[in-house]
This record gives C-alpha cells, sequence and structure tokens, in this order.
C-alpha cells in the first residue's frame, strides 16, 4: 500500500465518523474474518433502566433499592447508574456509604447504615423466592442483580437496557462482508442469548469476568481466525489491544478508545462495517 493511498483512506474514514490511529491500521483490516462484539454500551445503548424491584420476605422493597442506590451511586457501571438514579428518584437523598469496594463483572460493596452491603452477582445460593425472581428477570432479557447485606441475600433489581437500533442493521452488513460475528459479555448467559437473537448473532459467549475478555479473543485466534473487536469498556481495553483490529465505541470510556485502532466517532455499529469495507477498497486501489 503506498503512503498516499492510506492517507485518502484515512481522510475518507475521518468524513464517515472513523478516527484511525495510523494509516497501517487499515492493513491490518484485510485479513479481518471474525468481530467480537461486546454487549452493553456496543451493540445496546448502555442507558439501563430499573424495571423491578423484589424484596425476600425480612426485608422489603424500598429498603432493597435504598442501600442498593447508596452503594451503587459510587459506581460507573451502567447497571449502577440505572439503580442509583432510581433509587433517587423514588427514595429521595440517599445514604452516605463507606468503604465501597468495586469488584469488576461481578459488583460492588460497602457499608451503608451500618449494614455491609452487595449488589451484584455475588451469590451462589439464593432463597426460593428470589431465584423465581431472577429467573423471570432474566426470561425478560433483564439483567437481574443480587442485594444482600449481613450475609444474606434480600433483594433482587432487574435492569433492562435496549438494542440499539442500527445494531441488527450493522450485523448484516457484518456477514455481508463475510464477517462471522460473536457477542461477548460478562452479562448472564439468557440476557446475551436475548440480544444476540434481537440483532441476529448466532455466538455467544457469556458470562465472561472482565479479565477474560483478552482470553476469548486470543483463543479465536488461536483457532486461526483473525479477530476484530468492537468494545466500549474499561473491561474491553484489553481485548482490544490484543485483537488484530479493535474498534473503540466513541461514546464509551477513554481506556477502551486509548486500546482501539480506530475510533467509531458517534457509537454507530454501521460504521464497524464501513470501517472494513473503507480499508477492503483503500487497499485494492493501491495493488
Ligand atoms: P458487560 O460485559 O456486559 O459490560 P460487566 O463485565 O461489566 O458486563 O459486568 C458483568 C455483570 O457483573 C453485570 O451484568 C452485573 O450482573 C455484574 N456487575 C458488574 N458491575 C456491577 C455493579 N456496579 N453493580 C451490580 N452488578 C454489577
Ligand atoms: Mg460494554
Amino acid at each position: 500500500a503506498t503512503p498516499t493511498a492510506l492517507m485518502v483512506g484515512t481522510g475518507r474514514g475521518a468524513q464517515l465518523g472513523i478516527l484511525i490511529r495510523g494509516p497501517e491500521v487499515l492493513e491490518s483490516t484485510r485479513r479481518v474474518d471474525t468481530v467480537v462484539l461486546d454487549k452493553t454500551g456496543t451493540v445496546t445503548t448502555g442507558r439501563m433502566t430499573l424495571q423491578a424491584v423484589y424484596a425476600a420476605e425480612d426485608a422489603d422493597e424500598k429498603q432493597v433499592l435504598r442501600l442498593a442506590g447508596a452503594l451503587e451511586h459510587a459506581s460507573e457501571h451502567p447497571v449502577a447508574r440505572a439503580i442509583a438514579v432510581a433509587a433517587e428518584e423514588r427514595g429521595g437523598t440517599l445514604p452516605e456509604a463507606e468503604g465501597f469496594e468495586s469488584m469488576p463483572g461481578r459488583g460492588v460493596r460497602g457499608r451503608v447504615e451500618g449494614h455491609e452491603v452487595t449488589v451484584g452477582r455475588l451469590f451462589d445460593e439464593l432463597p426460593k423466592e428470589l431465584a423465581r425472581a431472577k429467573d423471570e428477570a432474566e426470561r425478560h432479557g433483564r439483567t437481574a442483580v443480587v442485594v444482600g447485606w449481613d450475609g444474606r441475600a434480600r433483594g433482587v433489581l432487574a435492569v433492562a437496557d435496549a438494542v440499539k437500533e442500527t445494531s441488527a442493521e450493522a450485523v448484516r452488513e457484518l456477514r455481508a462482508l463475510g464477517l462471522t460475528p460473536v457477542l461477548l459479555t460478562g452479562d448472564n448467559r439468557a440476557v446475551a442469548e436475548s440480544v444476540a437473537q434481537a440483532v441476529g448473532i448466532d455466538q455467544v459467549i457469556a458470562e465472561v469476568l472482565p479479565e477474560d475478555k483478552v482470553d476469548v479473543v486470543r483463543r479465536l485466534q488461536g483457532e486461526g481466525r483473525t479477530v476484530a473487536m468492537v468494545g466500549d469498556g474499561v473491561n474491553d481495553a484489553a481485548a482490544l489491544a490484543v485483537a488484530d483490529l479493535g474498534l473503540a465505541m466513541g461514546t464509551g470510556t477513554d481506556a477502551a478508545i486509548e486500546a482501539g485502532d480506530l475510533t467509531l466517532v458517534r457509537g454507530d455499529l454501521r460504521v464497524a462495517a464501513d470501517a472494513i469495507r473503507l480499508s477492503r477498497r483503500t487497499l485494492s486501489t493501491i495493488k
């Protein structure tokens, strides 16, 4: 590829809303055959909203939401934002949390009003009524997190995300380019499957811890695939860096943008297909 043609490709990219780290990036997109898509914030909007609150027999819904909201106030996670906003809207000023600690891909913990509170996926066993609530939420494609305090699970919060309007079309375009889409998420399998189905993806890798996302990319590469990864989160940064081509959502975190080779400025997944099309065209005109 001549430098001039690559520079032209770079300029055209900017018009399409693609920021390219360096012209040489376009070269690596040519052989890509697999596109790994992060779920939350990439295929979905990541603007989650609280849909339901369930309390165990020894708790009440107000308290479940209040203690969870107080803790999630300190977290940036989309699930946390939904919970904190709803808790403030419904319960007013939230109590202070102390000793806040975030466990990426699992949840948060800290002390609120004298209780040791956790929110997330931190209990292996749930009382029957909470297990039922969690199953029901997940069957509806919602992310269910468990609220516990003083060593016991006390409630379940169901949070909904929405698939971006453009995601299904983006997946069709990626397939038309001969690429195999794979959905990758830390979220529950049932939720992941429902998003995958909505956008037309049949390969789903769910319940992957943040530190393991990079291993998924490496494993696919080990199978001989050339992998593009599209993501937006702090937990996607390592996978974006290891992928043959890393595409960061411009609407995402700085960590993802810094790790990516390309940035999709508007966070529209269709532009991932534009990027691959552009590089193929750029490279074929130079030959
Ligand atoms: P994703 O891959 O969808 O971006 P993460 O790896 O960030 O998801 O999180 C995976 C799961 O861990 C979430 O679906 C949620 O169940 C739990 N989780 C992570 N952070 C939090 C939090 N701050 N509060 C509650 N649950 C959380
Ligand atoms: Mg994400």
